[in-house]
């Protein structure tokens, strides 16, 4: 390969190995296994060290040699770094020793986790020479793509499915991108962008360039462990909408142990969904290594994923290390947020022994 390609190696199909240079394209022509970007870890381990990291700038940049680009980042290089919060009253509410909350609710520019993979999806995507960037969203991602195509003077598109609440893509539209509503629900959006990407030459970030935008999940991991001193959690809880994010806790993980950044131990990467969208919380429970896709039908519309791209995977790294699986119900998610304001003095009495009286419960963010 005569470009430069930082401290990428190629793109490798997650199926068969065969390996794909490092262009706009996600399957593998040979057997449709989605692609994934491979590194080189030898040339990683010489520049990337706890001293080096540390001296960085805290955004998810400080961990750039692993990230999927070429050169410097050019869109969103405040994103990622947020606070790990250790919640010692919600720990003995619900009878945990210690318990951390990876807070992305300040992530920045748009407030959500998506900001990370869309900072990596688009700094790859001016590498390619795309001018125009596109995604399928149930409104967390749409905008963010807005917010950071804006910012970076790029052409924004963003499908949805139309019968979302006008408050989730108010920020798409006040960005300027054009927001297309699709009759239909996400896996139908997403289906449609599938076949329209190759069309007009658009780097849609969750469809053509999902090897880079994936990966930009993976600094969710770096930072727990940065942030908890240096070592593993021994058990991690993941909501999983397309089951991406908690695959690549996993890759983060198994990625900072080879690099012998942090010592090996035992840990488990536990999966949660919302009751109304469980396609794979429901197989993981039955023991199955695939899972039966469904309709989605829960207030957790960021989960709502009826058909998980990533699923088959998830399940393979929940079962790996021997982890657990769960959902809970919009009844469940609603009490889940009040439990939140727990900690108010005027809390009423009813909810406290109603709470008291429901074992300790996977919990997942319910809105967006
Ligand atoms: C996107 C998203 C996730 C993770 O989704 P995956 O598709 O499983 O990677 C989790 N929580 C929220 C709020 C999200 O928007
Ligand atoms: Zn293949």
């Amino acid at each position: 390969m005569s470009q430069n390609q930082g401290f990428m190696k190629a793109l490798k199909c997650r199926e068969c190995g065969r390996e794909y240079p490092l262009t706009a394209t996600h399957v593998c022509e040979f057997d449709f296994g989605p692609l994934e970007v491979a590194y080189d870890y030898a040339k990683i381990k010489k520049s990337l060290t706890r001293e080096a990291i540390e001296s960085r700038p805290k955004s998810m940049w400080r961990y750039r040699e692993l990230l999927p680009v070429a050169t410097e980042p050019t869109v969103g290089q405040q994103a990622g770094f947020t606070p790990l919060v250790k919640a010692d009253r919600l720990a003995k509410k619900l009878g945990i020793r210690e318990l951390w909350v990876k807070n992305d609710t300040v992530n920045y520019p748009t407030l959500s986790f998506k900001d990370r993979v869309v900072s990596v999806a688009l700094s790859r995507a001016k590498e390619l020479g795309f001018t125009t960037v596109a995604c399928a969203s149930t409104g967390n991602l749409a905008n963010s793509v807005a917010a950071q195509a804006a910012a970076a003077g790029l052409k924004a598109y963003v499908f949805i499915p139309s019968d979302l609440e006008q408050g989730k893509i108010i920020n798409s539209l006040v960005y300027g991108a054009h927001v297309i509503g699709i009759k239909g629900h996400y896996d139908e959006v997403n289906r449609l962008c599938a076949e329209i990407a190759g069309k007009f030459g658009w780097a849609f970030v969750n469809v053509n360039m999902r090897p880079y935008y994936a990966e930009g999940s993976k600094s969710m991991a770096y930072e727990i462990i940065e942030q908890l001193g240096w070592r593993i959690p021994q058990h991690t809880i993941v909501p999983m909408a397309s089951g991406s994010l908690l695959t690549k806790i996993q890759k983060g993980y198994q990625e900072f142990v080879k690099l012998g950044l942090v010592t090996e131990s035992k840990y488990s990467i536990h999966g949660a969904q919302a009751t109304g969208c469980s396609p794979i919380s429901v197989a993981h429970k039955a023991g199955l290594d695939f899972f039966k896709p469904v309709k989605p039908d829960t207030i957790a519309k960021s989960l709502a994923i009826g058909t998980p791209a990533d699923g088959f995977y998830a399940l393979k790294v929940m079962k790996e290390t021997n982890a657990h699986a769960d959902d809970i119900s919009d009844d469940e998610i609603r009490d889940a947020i009040k439990l939140q304001d727990a900690g108010c003095r005027n809390r009423p009495r009813r909810q406290a022994a109603r709470n008291q009286a429901q074992p300790a419960r996977i919990r997942s963010h319910a809105g967006e």
